[in-house]
């Protein structure tokens, strides 16, 4: 059976074509960066142009402001501790309450081990950023601001530019975590006061175990890995150079269809919001209203198990998610749902579904086909739809 995925938020399809680029750099040119011999020689250029891919992608100024790493958690780990190393005078971090768990946990952990004091800024209904009390938390102690571009499980864009000038005035490093906004927007990042950002190569057709933390030029980075003089001595480590190669194709790829791949995904998306609301009663979109990336919907049906939705979906060959993937397998209800404080019985029913530029037309239709009878039925286990179902629905 000819499996539907949804659930691209949690990662992508390598494109075939950036696979055919990674390809020689396992086997011909397999050189290290830094051997002086032409093994080494061979594989730099690929590496400066993955950085210049990556640099347009952001629309960044200088391609020396890309540092290549692991992924976005561990960009997201070295832009934290780097802002509390070079500015030890300020020990006070500002961050929502609906980051990804590679900035969460990392706050938490620093907070309990007396580094730092953080401040978790709160989100409305629909899921936008608290701005009053984001504007009350900054003050001379706060060294780092740390929000993200767009919220993985909700879709939800924050005004990054915005709140990086209040940082500024501040005084405080401002640092977005963009793993889900990068290659889905655009960003025109010269023209912003961001002086950090973390990406990933998984969620935009790229391989994984690859990323790119962008450091402003004149922004002082402490490195989390001291090692050898790679990446001008801000990230040591032997480069992945297939998986930078890879990297840098797939924003390549990723910048070409920028516009129309975003409209695409959005129409296609809005498709799939209105019919299940047409069809389902008692749904509901989370963090709806307000800028959302184009590819993410997160919808509730209410008294129905998102997990016994999600098991039945994918027999009928539909891949989606309930909450983030990270938190899904225990059964908490995910953070971010918590934070826009949605009823209990709309927690538990809520699925994500995140398009990609691969999602077809047919992908939505067999959703919309497929969906409505799995909810009735989930529903049906519920005691409490038993109480609370509207006369008119079967
Ligand atoms: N930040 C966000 C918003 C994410 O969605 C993810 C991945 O799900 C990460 C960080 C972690 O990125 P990586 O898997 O490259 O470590």
């Amino acid at each position: 059976m000819a499996v539907v995925y949804l659930d691209n938020n949690a990662t992508t399809r390598v494109d075939p074509r950036v696979v055919q680029t990674m390809l020689p750099f396992f086997t011909e040119s397999f050189g290290n960066a830094s051997s002086t011999h032409d093994y080494g020689a061979a594989v730099a250029p690929a590496l400066k142009d993955a950085r210049k891919q990556v640099q347009a992608l952001l629309g960044a100024e200088f391609d020396h402001e890309v540092i290549f790493t692991s992924g976005g958690t561990e960009s997201d780990t070295t832009a934290i501790f780097s802002a509390l190393e070079t500015a030890p005078e300020r020990n006070e971090i500002v961050t929502s309450a609906v980051e990804h768990p590679a900035v969460l946990n990392v706050c938490q952990n620093l907070e309990r081990t007396g580094r730092a004091k953080v401040h978790y800024i709160g989100v409305d209904g629909a899921g936008a950023l608290d701005l009053d009390a984001y504007r009350a938390a900054l003050s001379d102690k706060t060294a780092l601001v740390s929000i993200m571009w767009a919220n993985n499980e909700t879709g939800k864009i924050f005004p990054v530019a915005e709140l990086a000038t209040l940082a500024k005035a501040a005084g405080a490093l401002f640092h977005t975590d963009a793993v889900q906004a990068f290659g889905k927007i655009d960003m025109a990042l010269k023209d912003t006061a961001i002086d950090l950002l973390s990406l990933s190569g998984h969620k935009i057709h790229g391989p994984k175990g690859i990323g790119a933390l962008y450091v402003r030029k004149g922004v002082k980075l402490s490195p989390l890995f001291r090692g050898g003089k790679q990446e001008r001595g801000r990230r040591a480590g032997t480069e992945n150079v297939p998986g930078i190669v890879g990297l840098g194709a797939a924003a390549e790829f990723a910048r070409q269809n920028l516009a129309e791949d975003f409209a695409r995904m959005k129409a296609l998306r809005d498709r799939l919001e209105s019919g299940l609301l047409a069809a389902i009663p008692l749904a509901r979109v989370n963090g709806a209203g307000g800028e959302r990336l184009p590819n993410t919907l997160n919808i509730s049906f209410d008294y129905a198990d998102g997990e016994a939705v999600l098991h039945k979906l994918d027999r009928a060959g539909v891949a989606a998610s309930s909450g983030s993937a990270c938190a899904s397998g225990s059964m908490e209800p995910s953070h971010v749902l918590r934070a826009l404080n949605i009823p209990p019985h709309a927690l538990q029913g809520a699925i994500r579904f995140s398009l990609s530029r691969e999602t077809a037309g047919e992908d939505i239709g067999k959703v919309l086909a497929v969906l409505p009878e799995i909810v009735a039925n989930a529903r049906e286990k519920s005691p409490l739809w038993a109480e609370v179902r509207p006369p008119q629905v079967a």
